[in-house]
């Protein structure tokens, strides 16, 4: 290990190196780039607001230049990165705040977690965000959650798709957002998207009414209700940048294999589905898919099937936000104490197809 040469003249003030000392106490960002403090115990360089456990202060020396330091022995801390930083160092703690930001797009993101993971206190972390930014670290979520909504609309996703892959909780919200978010009508939008087609049909099933839609990948939305209007308004909603076209006749072998599900003679039909999931939808319904017909399981139980025992209420939300209704076998999980739970197409209607499963039909 390098030796660190300590300074034969102590420099600075009695005074100044107490007004650090307690700035690196606080871990005052405010003072990044006026100071480095150098740990002779570990040899590291770190500017004040360093998120790295305090040092103690005898083995403290400051120095007012990154080049001081490192001539002094010490090397650049890989946390805070002294050395980078185009003279304003804060602006580096922000931009790795923004990467979270947007790599962590799907979860509930919110000041008190940032500020956990930054080491920060909620005000602090705030203010530094808006004073290098000029906006606030929520309105910077929402900007990226939009972003990425505009981005999968373009792409001729689902809305329902599009907003939980930007970790919006529930369409209604995304909603009331997107007039006013998307700075336009949607017909105006929807103008400079590309327009997928999406092809539907609507027939009988024992459910009732039910709707099929499709891209050319597969199908990417089976819904129920007692009448065709709803089906139609809600496809329009659901896909409202896509050009939507009735073609019973080409998905006939696809309403006859769902049919057949739901009456119990077709065992396994192979069903192409594209539909869009986060990570977690993804496992969550890959394991409905595992959930043998007839059969049931509770929330807790597949949120334990997904080594997340702790996520039951995320399930049932993945649940709850299942696209292609039969397909996935959402109706087969129920709540722990053998109430139904909800369904997304009423209870009724899980509570048939429930029946029908364990009757064998
Ligand atoms: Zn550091």
């Amino acid at each position: 290990m390098k030796r660190i040469s300590q300074p034969t003249v102590e420099p600075m003030s009695e005074e100044m190196n107490a007004r650090r000392w307690q700035a690196v106490i606080d871990r005052d960002g405010a003072l990044d780039g006026k100071f480095v403090f150098g740990v002779s115990s570990t040899g590291i360089f770190c500017r004040p607001s360093c998120p790295a456990r305090r040092p103690r202060r005898e083995n403290v020396t400051f120095f007012d230049h990154v080049l001081e330091a490192e001539q002094a022995g010490y090397r650049a801390c890989l946390r805070c990165r002294p050395k980078a930083l185009d003279g304003d160092p804060q602006s580096a703690q922000v931009r790795a705040i923004c990467r979270y930001i947007e790599q962590h797009i799907e979860d509930r993101l919110t000041l008190a977690l940032l500020a956990t993971e930054f080491r920060r206190s909620p005000f602090h972390l705030q203010r530094m965000f808006k004073s290098a930014l000029g906006i606030s670290p929520k309105a910077y979520i929402d900007a990226v959650r939009l972003r990425q909504v505009k981005h999968h609309l373009q792409a001729g996703q689902s809305v329902t798709a599009a907003l939980y892959d930007a970790g919006y909780g529930s369409s209604s919200r995304l909603y009331e957002r997107t007039a006013t978010q998307l700075g336009m009508t949607p017909e105006k939008y929807r103008r400079g998207a590309v327009a997928a087609v999406v092809r539907y049909t609507i027939a009988s099933s024992p459910l009732g009414r039910m709707l099929i839609a499709a891209t050319d990948k597969g199908i990417c939305s089976i819904q129920f209700a007692d009448s065709d209007e709803p089906l139609q308004q809600g496809l329009m909603r659901e896909f409202p940048f896509a050009t939507r076209r009735r073609d019973d006749a080409a998905m006939v072998e696809w309403r006859v294999n769902l049919t057949g599900m739901m009456e119990g003679s077709a065992a396994n039909p192979s069903l192409p589905l594209d539909i869009r999931a986060t990570a977690f939808q993804r496992r969550v319904w890959e394991a409905l898919q595992r959930i043998p017909r007839g059969e049931t399981r509770s929330y807790s139980a597949v949120a334990k099937k997904i080594g997340m025992p702790k996520a039951t209420r995320a399930v049932a939300r993945a649940c709850a936000a299942n696209p292609v209704a039969v397909a996935i076998p959402c109706h087969r999980v129920i709540r722990e104490d053998g109430e139904l739970g909800g369904y997304r197409w009423g209870l009724e209607r899980k509570q048939r197809l429930l029946a029908m499963e364990k009757a064998g039909i």
